[in-house]
C-alpha cells in the first residue's frame, strides 16, 4: 500500500499547481500532534485505529515521555479535491519555544500554515508567535478550531453560546493578524469563516466541518452540537471525517508554489531581480538553476547526513554537482528523496516546488543555500525568534571519548541552529549555549542516547551581552605590532531602529546596496554612514569614512575580522557584544603588503575597538524571558510565589474557564530549576512555557559584582579592564 502511495506522490511532484507545502503551527497542547496523525490516518498512511494512540511525528521517545514534540518530521500525502488529486507535503513543528527555532526553520521550507487553535483556551501567546512568524515569511494562514468538544462537554455551553464563542475566537485571530501587518490583512490574508477557510472540529474524536461543508452537506452547527452533546463522535467522525474538512480547506486556501513563490521570492531573497535565477524561482522553473534552502540536518544510520528543504528551482538528481553557500568545493548529491511518515523513499528526480530530502551534501548546514551556480546569492538568513541564553560545559566522561564529542558536538550544531558550540580558550572546555535549560537537557539526552556518547554538563550558566550608552571623544588610535599602520575608530551605539532591523532580518549585508542603503536611511542612520558600511557581525556595524586611502581595498578583509574578534569576544568579559558601530575615520599603512599583513592589521583593529568599548560607557545586559502559566484557581498562589521569588513580574493575569492565565517576565538567570520548582508548587497542575524577552541591562550598582563574577569563572582577573589593558605600545 505504502508503495502505491509513494507512486501517487511521485506522479504528482511535477505539476506544481496540485501541490501544497503546509506547516501545521499551534500553542502547546492545541492538538498538533493529534491533528496530524488523522490527516496521515485519513490518506491511509496509519491504519484509523492507530491514529491517536500511536504518536506517528513523535518517534522520540523522550517526546512519548514528555507527550511533546521536540522533532520536526515530514510527511507527504496525496488528497483528493473534487476529482483532482492533490500532493500535500507537511512539515511537523515542534511546540515549545525552549526546544529551538525550528518553528521558524519551517516556515521557510511552506507555503501555508494551519494554526490550531484550542477552541476554549483561545488565541494563546505561541499562537501569536506562530502566526508572526508565517506572516513574517510571507506563509498564508488558515485556521482549525480544535477540541469543540469541549465547549459542550467541559463548559456545557449552549447551542448558541457555542457559536458566540467560535465567532469571538476567529475575531481574535484576525485582531492579531491585522495588528502584526495591516496591509495583508486588507489584501485577504484573514481568516474567514463563512468563506471557508476556518474549520471546527475535534481531532481526537476526528471530525471537522466548515461553514461551506454545513451548507454542502446540510450538517448545521445544530447537528454537530446534538451530536456531541449525545457522545456520538463516531457518526460525527463518519459524516464528517477531520481530514476532508483540513485537506478541503489547504487546498483551496493555501497557495500552490507556482502561485506562492512569485509571491514569496522576494521577501527570502534579496540578489539581483533581473538574474535567470531570480526568474526561474520566481516562476518555480524545473529547468532554471538549483535553488535549495536546507531547513533541517538529521542523521539517518545508514545514509548519513540528510539535508531536507525546500526546492525553489531546478530538478534535483543524484550525482549532480551542487555549491553550498559559503563552501568554495562543491558537494555531489548522492541521493535524493521524500518523506512518508518516518521513512525516506527515493526518487530519481525532484523537481522545484517540493519538499526535498538530500544525502551527500556534507557542507550543508541549516539555513545554507545549494546552487548549481557558485556565485548565486543565498538566501535571507533564517532569523529565530530566540536567542542562546544559557550554556553549559560539556564533558566527556571516559577521556578517550573526548575525539568522538568533538565529533558529535560538530554533528549537533549542524542539525541545531539555535545550538552555539564553543571552545573556552582558557580552559579548554567545550560549551554548548541554548534557548533554554530545558532545550540543553534534551541535546544533552541526544548525545548519549544517539550518539552514544557518555557526557557530564556542568550546571547551566547564563550569557550575557556587552554593549555601551555613550560614544568614544574622538577616534581611538590602533597600533600594529610593528608600529607601521595605525587605524582611527571611533565607537558609537548602534541605532536601535537598525539593531531591530538586523535582528528580524529586515536588513543584511546580501542586499543589493541601494535596498540596504535605502532601509538604513530609513531607520535613522545618517546617509554618508549608510554609504559606507563594510561590515556586519550580529547587530554590530563597521563602517569606513575614510577617502582615497590607498591599500585599503586590500585590507579591509583584515580589519573586519579583528572586528568581528573584537565583538565575538567583547571586551569587558568576552560575552558577545550588541549594538556597537564602529567608524573608521582614518588610517595609515605601510606601503609595503609584507608589513600589513593580518598579523599586523587583525590585532591592531580588535584592540582599538576593545578599548573603544571601554571608553563610550560600556554596559553589561542580561537575558529576559516571558514566562506564561495556565493553573487551576486554587494552585495560583504556589505559581504567583513561585515567579515573585525569581525576581520576576507580573505582566497580566486572566481567568479562563476555570484556569488563570499568569503572563510574567523574569531573568533568565532565575529561572533555573523553574520547570522543577513550578510541577512542585502547583501539584503537577500547571502548563508553562517560555519566550525569548530580550536583553536588558544590569543595573550599574549591580554591573561590577557581575563582571567580577563572569570574569572569575571563566578564569580571568577579576578586575573591570580598563582601555589601556588593549592599547599595548
Ligand atoms: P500538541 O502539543 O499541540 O501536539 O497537542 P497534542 O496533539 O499532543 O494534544 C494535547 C492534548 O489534547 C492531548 O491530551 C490530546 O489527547 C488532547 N486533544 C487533542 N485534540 C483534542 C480534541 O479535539 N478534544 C479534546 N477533548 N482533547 C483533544
Amino acid at each position: 500500500k505504502r508503495k502505491k502511495i509513494a507512486e501517487r506522490v511521485t506522479s504528482l511532484m511535477d505539476k506544481p499547481e496540485m501541490i501544497r507545502n503546509i506547516g501545521i503551527v499551534a500553542h502547546i497542547d492545541h492538538g498538533k500532534t493529534t491533528l496530524s496523525d488523522n490527516l496521515l490516518a485519513g490518506s491511509g498512511m496509519i491504519s484509523m485505529e492507530l491514529a491517536g494512540k500511536q504518536l506517528f511525528m513523535d518517534f522520540d521517545e523522550l517526546e512519548q515521555a514528555r507527550g511533546i514534540t521536540i522533532d520536526a518530521a515530514n510527511v507527504s500525502m496525496v488528497h483528493e479535491y473534487q476529482g483532482k488529486e492533490y500532493l500535500i507535503n507537511m512539515i511537523d513543528t515542534p511546540g515549545h519555544v525552549d526546544f529551538g527555532g525550528d518553528v521558524t526553520r519551517a516556515m521557510r521550507a511552506v507555503d501555508g500554515a494551519v494554526v490550531v487553535v484550542d477552541a476554549v483556551e483561545g488565541a494563546m501567546p505561541q499562537t501569536e508567535t506562530v502566526l508572526r512568524q508565517a506572516l513574517k515569511e510571507n506563509v498564508h494562514p488558515v485556521l482549525f478550531v480544535n477540541k469543540v468538544d469541549r465547549l459542550l462537554n467541559e463548559l456545557k455551553v449552549d447551542k448558541q453560546e457555542m457559536q458566540l464563542r467560535l465567532g469571538k475566537l476567529i475575531d481574535n485571530i484576525n485582531k492579531l493578524i491585522r495588528g502584526m501587518n495591516e496591509e495583508k490583512y486588507k489584501a485577504g490574508w484573514r481568516v474567514d469563516a463563512s468563506a471557508g477557510s476556518v474549520a471546527f472540529g475535534s481531532a481526537l474524536y476526528n471530525w471537522a466541518i466548515s461553514v461551506p461543508q454545513m451548507k454542502s452537506t446540510g450538517i448545521g452547527f445544530g447537528e454537530v452540537y446534538d451530536y456531541c452533546q449525545v457522545g456520538d463522535m463516531k457518526t460525527l467522525a463518519q459524516k464528517c471525517p477531520l481530514y476532508l474538512a483540513v485537506n478541503d480547506m489547504v487546498i483551496r486556501f493555501l497557495p500552490s508554489p507556482l502561485k506562492a513563490q512569485k509571491e514569496r521570492v522576494g521577501v527570502i531573497w534579496h540578489g539581483d531581480k533581473t538574474s535567470k535565477l531570480y526568474k526561474s524561482m520566481e516562476g518555480c522553473d524545473p529547468h532554471g538553476p538549483i535553488a535549495f534552502m536546507v531547513t533541517d540536518i538529521s542523521v539517518d544510520p545508514h545514509a548519513g547526513e540528510v539535508a531536507t528543504g525546500r526546492l525553489f528551482s531546478g530538478t534535483l538528481e543524484r550525482g549532480m554537482e551542487l555549491f553550498i553557500s559559503g563552501v568554495a568545493k562543491s558537494n555531489r548529491v548522492q541521493q535524493t528523496g521524500i518523506f512518508m511518515g518516518a521513512d525516506r523513499v527515493e526518487v530519481e528526480k525532484i523537481p522545484a516546488g517540493n519538499i526535498a530530502a538530500v544525502t551527500g551534501l556534507r557542507d550543508a548546514y541549516v539555513g545554507s543555500t545549494v546552487s548549481s551556480n557558485k556565485e548565486a546569492t543565498p538566501f535571507e538568513d533564517i532569523k529565530h525568534v530566540s536567542e542562546p541564553v544559557v550554556t553549559v560545559a560539556v564533558e566527556a566522561k571516559n577521556t578517550r571519548d573526548l575525539p568522538k564529542l568533538v565529533e558529535v558536538l560538530r554533528q549537533v550544531a549542524k542539525e541545531d541552529p539555535t545550538l552555539n558550540i564553543t571552545i573556552n580558550e582558557e580552559t579548554g572546555e567545550h560549551l554548548m549555549a541554548g534557548m533554554g535549560e530545558l532545550h540543553l537537557e534534551i541535546v544533552a539526552y541526544r548525545i548519549q542516547r544517539d550518539k552514544g556518547v557518555e557526557i557530564t554538563t556542568s550546571p547551566p550558566i547564563v550569557v550575557y551581552r556587552e554593549s555601551i550608552t555613550g560614544k568614544t571623544t574622538g577616534p581611538v588610535e590602533g597600533k600594529s605590532p610593528n608600529h607601521h599602520n595605525r587605524f582611527y575608530i571611533e565607537i558609537e551605539p548602534l541605532e536601535p531602529e537598525v539593531v531591530d532591523a538586523i535582528k528580524a532580518g529586515e536588513f543584511s549585508m546580501k542586499m543589493e546596496e541601494l535596498e540596504r542603503r535605502n532601509i538604513l536611511i530609513s531607520k535613522g542612520m545618517d546617509k554618508e554612514e549608510a554609504r559606507n558600511i563594510s561590515g556586519v557581525f550580529e547587530t554590530n556595524v563597521f563602517i569606513n569614512m575614510t577617502k582615497g586611502v590607498q591599500y585599503l581595498k586590500e585590507t579591509m578583509e583584515l580589519m573586519l575580522e579583528g572586528f568581528m574578534e573584537a565583538t565575538k569576544n567583547g571586551p569587558i568579559c568576552r560575552e558577545p557584544v550588541q549594538g556597537v558601530k564602529a567608524k573608521l575615520m582614518d588610517i595609515k599603512l605601510h606601503e609595503d603588503a609584507i608589513h600589513r599583513g593580518p598579523a599586523q592589521v587583525i590585532p591592531a583593529v580588535r584592540q582599538a575597538v576593545q578599548a573603544g568599548i571601554l571608553m563610550a560607557n560600556p554596559a553589561i545586559l542580561e537575558p529576559f524571558q516571558n514566562v506564561f502559566i495556565q493553573v487551576p484557581q486554587e494552585q495560583m498562589g504556589g505559581a504567583m510565589s513561585e515567579i515573585q521569588g525569581r525576581r520576576g513580574m507580573i505582566l497580566s493575569m486572566e481567568t479562563e474557564g476555570d484556569m488563570i492565565i499568569i503572563k510574567a517576565k523574569a531573568p533568565v538567570s532565575e529561572l533555573f530549576g523553574f520547570a522543577g520548582a513550578i510541577r512542585g508548587a502547583t501539584e503537577g497542575r500547571s502548563l508553562w512555557s517560555t519566550e525569548f524577552a530580550g536583553f536588558e541591562p544590569i543595573p550599574p550598582a549591580a554591573m561590577l559584582e557581575t563582571v567580577r563574577q563572569i570574569r572569575g569563572r571563566k578564569g580571568l582577573k577579576t578586575e573591570m579592564p580598563k582601555p589601556s589593558d588593549y592599547l599595548k605600545a
